[in-house]
């Protein structure tokens, strides 16, 4: 029995070792082919799904190049000679339904006896391969398939019966590691297991008290279950424990910085921000004034606050991130305002510099007692530009500066960061926080804030470190938006369209087209994308995305807007050009701007009343929500207008319906979050973790996250650093590096 002498001499827990040493070389490399390398890795390479004998796969929704498996009966066998005198094997299976062809070729006839003495009409059995097309027909087919006949490849007949009763897994598979390959790999695996080999991350306690399998019964019941009951309740203890251990590293990563312990900014009567309030032209909402409230008291404290500002757009979180940057530098601290782009970090600092006026003027003539110093860095600018503002910086003479990822680079350094202000969407991820924490001798303040409104179950998974505040109101007074739907093959609603773009600007207002790529000629998805985070094309045969460059210039010669001069804004223009084509936009010179979704977060022009988005249907709920965002941002009442083709029923039919119905961010969360496929949902907002989610989505499983949560934030106050879950702790380190390699040195 080596499988046992191999147990007793081997080095760790078999999890961490190479499948090639305990399965053999063989095995080893091929199942490296789909990067499983450990047996660890192997045991979480689940099933996709399962088959059952006698319930047939549908033939009929094979998709050419996708590997498929399929579960059929033998319909009929030829085998005939070729024209260039070769040998060819002709199978029909059926699932009762459709048929698929199979093809074997070889020199001489001969050679395929060996297929037609098995593949007689009537047996049954599971055929893999690449579906391909059959020339002769078009009609798919596969070529060479691999296949395990029921009945005739299990050779005692009580295990055949035994095994027909049994669902069969399904792996994510490839042409040349087939499914039925994993399959006897997992099986040669699971006699050597034993419960040490594989380490719990999730606590007896707590197996026992919710009724879950430990972690051995759970994998041995997903990879060779008996029933569907075993499947079940395997999904599920695998689901929880996903959710708890990423709960369990934000639960700690939250604890950790709880204890690192702040320096306390608190309010000054007679500072730079009791002057601010003064000079505010409006007054702050309830919203602002209870969030405000909120941060003031959490950055006087010596705890680092750890906040996520959800606001809805335009709900003003501006001025809330500002008055707390203006409590930090009345308390003698920096603060540090990150912004996503170029465009929008300039914007805030011309924006900051606005509201505060004299107050922003420090050392300058006419600068206010109290003044400080707004200084903008970005990637772009000049040497000269540059080495004044990271002076500025360092020596603190700048109480805020405002950046983009530049701010995260080596060279920038504070006198005393006590803030840090992540400003719209989560493409800030983990790591760059800690990069910029890593600026302050003690650790700062963090304030995070969403673009939009995002799930409960995303925000909890993707920042279910931090703490929630919410603003979901937006001023009084602020001018209402109507939002059509426009048929994109309607000729007559596009001129109407374009007519009315053309009133709106002869009425003062200005007017965004949205196309989704900057050059006619760009693939979807390619650079030209320009930030657009595109839904795949759900119609058939559909014309070409609008562009940018194609658009501007046919509105500039188009009839109805008679003349009116058009801009254009896209990535690929450099930061002056950026600028100045938005200040263009911005006092009316050029009243139209066309650009991709660079204007999508934070663009702030109020005069701006249309918005008009070409393949609307292609974007995403959030993204529209945010581009719509731009408009009907001051007293003017505004148009959005989604031009789209788009089917009755679709998906994207139902995004641009529910935008049509509501404004509200919440409620259209919700919507895309039904709508959305996983991917998209976590997509950049996750850094690490939830790559590394199997069985948890995001979107159906909210409870299993709530309660997960629960679980390891308990856990996790009673055991903070997790010495007493070392198994908890591999986990985490597993799913946080993710290295096979790393993996292995610490085993
Ligand atoms: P968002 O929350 O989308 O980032 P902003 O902070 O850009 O919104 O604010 C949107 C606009 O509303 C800005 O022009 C801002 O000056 C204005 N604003 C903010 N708060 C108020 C308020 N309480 N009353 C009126 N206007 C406000
Ligand atoms: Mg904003």
């Amino acid at each position: 029995m080596t499988g046992l002498e191999d147990a007793v001499v081997r080095p760790g827990p078999l999890l961490g070792q190479q499948i090639g040493t305990v399965l053999g070389a063989t095995t080893g490399a091929r199942l490296a082919k789909l990067d499983l390398h450990t047996v660890g890795e192997l045991l979480r390479h689940y099933p996709r799904r399962y088959a059952r004998l006698g319930e047939m796969t549908d033939l009929a929704s094979l998709t050419p190049k996708e590997h498929a498996t399929v579960m059929a009966r033998v319909a009929q066998a030829t085998v005939r000679t070729t024209r260039t005198g070769g040998a060819m094997m002709n199978v029909e299976i059926t699932d009762g339904r459709s048929t698929l062809g199979l093809v074997f070729f070889a020199k001489h006839k001969g050679a395929l006896r060996f297929h037609e003495g098995r593949l007689k009409p009537g047996v049954e059995g599971l055929f893999s391969g690449e579906v391909g097309t059959d020339k002769l027909n078009g009609r798919p087919q596969l070529a060479h398939p691999s296949y395990r006949l029921f009945g005739i490849d299990v050779e005692d007949e009580a295990a055949a019966v035994e095994e027909a009763k049994r669902p069969i897994p399904l792996y994510p598979a490839s042409a040349q590691v087939p499914t039925e390959q994993i399959q006897k790999a997992v099986g040669a695996i699971f006699p050597l297991l034993t419960p040490a080999d594989v380490p719990d991350p999730l606590p007896a306690e707590l197996l026992t008290r919710r009724k879950l399998p430990e972690l051995l019964g759970a994998l041995r019941r997903l990879h060779q279950p008996e029933n569907d009951e075993e499947i079940r309740s395997a999904q599920e203890r695998l689901k929880f424990e996903e959710a708890f251990v990423l709960q369990a590293e934000l639960a700690r990563r939250r604890s950790r910085i709880a204890r690192e312990g702040a320096v306390a900014r608190p309010p000054r009567d007679g500072g730079i921000r009791a002057a601010f309030d003064e000079r505010l032209p409006f007054t702050l909402t309830e919203g602002q004034l209870r969030v405000g409230a909120e941060l003031s008291a959490e950055l006087a404290g010596e705890r680092p606050m750890q906040r996520l500002l959800q606001g809805e757009v335009g709900s003003g979180k501006t001025v809330v991130a500002l008055r707390a940057m203006l409590q930090v530098v009345d308390a003698g601290g920096q603060a540090a305002l990150l912004a996503p782009t170029e465009v929008l970090a300039a914007q805030h600092e011309r924006t900051l510099r606005r509201m505060l006026g004299e107050l922003a003027e420090a050392g300058m003539l006419g600068g206010a007692d109290d003044a400080t110093r707004v200084t903008l860095l970005t990637g772009s600018q000049s040497t000269a530009v540059r080495r004044q503002a990271l002076a500025e910086a360092a020596s603190g003479a700048a109480g805020i500066v405002v950046g983009t990822h530049a701010l995260l680079s080596e060279h920038v350094q504070f006198a005393d960061l006590g803030l840090v202000v992540v400003d719209e969407q989560h493409r800030f991820g983990v790591e760059q926080r800690d990069l910029l924490r890593a600026k302050a001798r003690t650790t700062p303040h963090l304030l995070v804030m969403t673009a939009t409104p995002i799930p409960r179950t995303v925000a909890m998974t993707v920042f279910g470190d931090l703490e929630t505040s919410i603003l979901d109101q937006v001023p009084a007074g602020r001018a209402e938006v109507v939002t059509h739907v426009v048929p994109a093959g309607n000729d007559r609603w596009m001129q109407r369209t374009w007519q009315r773009v053309r009133e709106e600007v002869d009425k003062g207002g200005r007017a965004y087209v949205v196309c989704a790529r900057i050059d006619p000629d760009a693939k979807d998805g390619a650079d030209g994308a320009d930030g657009a985070e595109l839904v795949p094309d759900e119609g058939p045969a559909k014309r070409p995305l609008r562009a940018v460059m194609e658009v501007a210039e046919q509105l500039a010669a188009s009839p109805e807007l008679g003349g009116l001069p058009v801009g254009v804004l896209h990535g690929r223009m450099t930061p002056e050009e950026k600028e100045r084509a938005l200040a263009d936009f911005a006092d009316g010179t050029v009243p139209v701007l066309v650009s991709t979704t660079v204007v999508e977060v934070g663009v702030d022009v109020p005069d701006a009343t249309v918005m008009v988005v070409l393949d609307a249907d292609r974007f995403g709920v959030s993204q529209l929500h945010q581009l719509r965002g731009r408009i009907g941002r001051g007293t003017r009442p505004g148009v959005c207008l989604l031009v789209a083709d788009a089917f009755p029923g679709s998906p994207a039919d139902t995004r641009l319906r529910s935008l049509a119905e509501t404004r509200d961010g919440f409620q259209l969360a919700a919507v895309d979050l039904e709508l959305r496929r996983e991917g998209d949902v976590l997509g950049a907002a996750q850094s690490g973790g939830a790559t590394s989610l199997r069985l948890l989505r995001v979107t159906r499983d909210a409870d299993v996250i709530e309660e997960a949560r629960i679980e390891a934030r308990s856990v996790v106050r009673d055991d903070p650093d997790l010495d007493r879950h070392p198994d908890l702790r591999t986990a985490i380190d597993l799913l946080l590096d993710g290295e096979r390699e790393e993996y292995l040195d610490r085993t």
